[in-house]
């Protein structure tokens, strides 16, 4: 087969194996469902998600892995170097069978151009996070992550729940696009305002928005009501997010909560400037692309005031990984930090406690095996309410994307619960096939991200790599059953360090040692991290617990 041969794959299912044992027919099956048309973005070109981000080099380089994973004995590793197989060695069964690096570039080198001038001489490829370690699910992942972070918001400032509550955003794109449903599913009210209607019409034709509308009178309408009548509602409002802000204010709109999807990090291409049309947006960007940036930044930068004032005003404001603080800044808007990003704001205590998001995939393709997973899962934590109420809301409203998986968030102590009791179920054949679990790499103790996951650590140790190195050696020792380790994931080249594992259940005494050790080694590091860094819960954790913290034992 030629690189340039294009081919789709489609993910193997049931009982029958292809490989030696387990352990490889799972990395074999993961990455085949990484790159199954209905998960994969662009699967012809390997592309998975998030941009360029790969599950393998070529297809050269598929067949290589595939091959190798078939030929690969138990106590074998096999070495996989930016998506190209490069090594076999013999290991120990307790070892993992697979161990990748992706797009990792030594520091001075660490930029989209060096990336891009080696990528075309196909030395390297973009692994993005789960792409080229070959646990991504689609899209229930992020609405999961989306869900968790508003529900964190809600315990926070809402006693739990986000009824009576008001959400404003903006941008219903592949990511932003699963705001609505999140709001809906913590039982607030959200009104989304997106530029492009089609998009609204993918969400509402998807079941993540409710409802839409191009007439603000209206909008406001159906958002008060809901309000007051605690009802959960989202509402898509075809709109440009810098001319609708002021004129909610304007209006004195009860708003509750404020934050932002457009894709604001990329002025050119994600950000359609205020009274532009999109015809109008597209032939700028084509003829005039400076004047189109300037246009685009000035219009965060009001979009940007807009969400101060409204903070000012007594509302939640939070950023959500976009970078339109910063443009806003750049544009002189000196406050526009004033507001947090969301993982100093409400996720970086869950990664205190080890908590972030944990995922597993059933190898049998029977969605019945991950029915049972639910079921398993809601009787191991019976008074976690937000938990129960994703379960609930995933059966009913997630479709499942290649092989059936379950994604939700569990902390330290837990994961290991989570683990063993799956591989109880396997052995006694409860559950038709082995059972894949692993995280994304946006985890407690897994990445170095200043811009994101890293933002404002209490230390000022942001930008400390040294924590995802650790990480992925850390569960290398431990037993994983594949362990990655990328650079420039989510937030892009020379911004990020971030590492991955993926344990499998089949059942064996083998693979309960593994999972009772990498369950626990990992969320491990995000309780030792934060400890580090100073935060008092990860400190009590530890000590809850009893992670061994050298220092504080001297
Ligand atoms: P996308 O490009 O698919 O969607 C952006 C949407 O914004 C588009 O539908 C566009 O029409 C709309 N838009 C642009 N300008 C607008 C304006 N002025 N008013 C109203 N709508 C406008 O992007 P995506 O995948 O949905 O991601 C959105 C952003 O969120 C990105 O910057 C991404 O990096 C960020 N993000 C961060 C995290 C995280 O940190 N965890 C997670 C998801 C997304």
């Amino acid at each position: 087969m030629k690189q340039t041969d294009k081919r789709i794959v489609h993910v193997k299912k049931g009982l029958e194996l292809e490989c030696k044992g387990w352990e490889q027919e799972a990395a074999m099956r993961m990455l085949m469902n990484n790159l199954d048309p209905e998960v994969a973005e662009k699967p012809e070109e390997l592309v998975v998600y998030g941009g360029i981000g790969k599950a393998a080099r070529n297809w050269d380089c598929y067949d290589g892995i595939v091959h190798a994973l078939k030929e690969l004995e138990k106590d074998e590793t096999l070495l996989v170097q930016s998506g190209k197989p490069v090594g076999v060695f013999r290991t120990h069964e307790r070892a993992p069978r697979v161990i990748l690096a992706n797009s990792v570039l030594v520091p001075k080198w660490a930029d989209w151009e060096n990336f891009q001038k080696l990528e075309a001489q196909g030395l390297t490829m973009y692994g993005q996070m789960t792409a080229g370690s070959w646990i991504y699910i689609g899209t229930q992942g992020i609405l999961q992550g989306t869900y968790e972070t508003f529900l964190a918001l809600a315990n926070k400032h809402f006693d739990g729940s986000l009824k009576g509550t008001l959400t404003v955003t903006a941008g219903l794109g592949g990511m932003g696009g699963a705001q609505p449903l999140a709001v809906t599913m913590n039982e607030g009210v959200v009104l989304a305002i997106e530029i492009d209607p089609e998009r609204i019409e993918k969400r509402i034709h998807t079941k993540y928005c409710d409802k839409m509308t191009d007439s603000l009178d209206e909008a406001i309408e159906w958002a008060v009501e809901a309000k007051k009548n605690k009802v959960a509602l989202s509402i898509g409002l075809v709109g440009n997010a810098a001319e609708i802000l002021p004129e909610l204010i304007a209006r004195k709109v009860p708003i509750d909560i404020v934050t932002d999807q457009t894709s604001a990090h990329d002025p050119l291409n994600g950000y359609v400037p205020e009274g532009f049309s999109l015809e109008r947006a597209s032939e700028m960007r084509a003829n005039d692309p400076q004047t189109y940036m300037q246009k685009a930044k000035q219009s965060m930068a009001k979009h940007v005031e807009a969400m101060l004032q409204l903070q000012a005003g007594g509302a939640i404001v939070f950023d959500y990984g976009n970078n339109i603080r910063q443009v806003a800044k750049d544009e002189g808007v000196e406050n526009a930090f004033d507001f947090p990003g969301f993982v100093p704001a409400y996720i970086r205590p869950l990664f205190c406690e080890g908590k972030g998001p944990f995922r597993w995939a059933a190898l049998s393709g029977d969605p019945e095996d991950i029915y049972v997973t639910d079921a398993l899962i809601k009787e191991l934590f019976p008074d976690n309410e937000g938990l129960h109420r994703w379960i609930d809301m995933a059966q009913e409203r997630v479709a499942f994307q290649g092989l059936p998986s379950r994604i939700c968030w569990l902390g330290y102590g837990e994961r290991v619960k989570m683990g063993l009791a799956i591989n109880d179920l396997v052995r006694k054949g409860k559950l038709k096939a082995p059972i894949v679990i692993g995280r994304d790499h946006l985890d407690c103790g897994s990445v170095a991200s200043p811009n994101r996951e890293t933002e404002g650590m209490k230390d000022g140790s942001d930008a400390i790599g040294d924590w995802a190195v650790l990480n992925a050696l850390l569960n290398t020792a431990a037993g994983a059953s594949w362990v990655s380790f990328h650079h420039g994931g989510g937030v892009g080249m020379g911004y990020s360090l971030h590492s991955g594992m993926v344990v499998v259940a089949d059942g064996s005494d083998n693979a309960a040692q593994k999972l009772a050790s990498v369950l626990t080694t990992d969320p491990g590091m995000g309780i030792i991290r934060h400890a580090d860094a100073g935060y008092e819960l990860a400190q009590e954790m530890a000590e809850k617990h009893g992670v061994v913290i050298p220092m504080n034992r001297l």
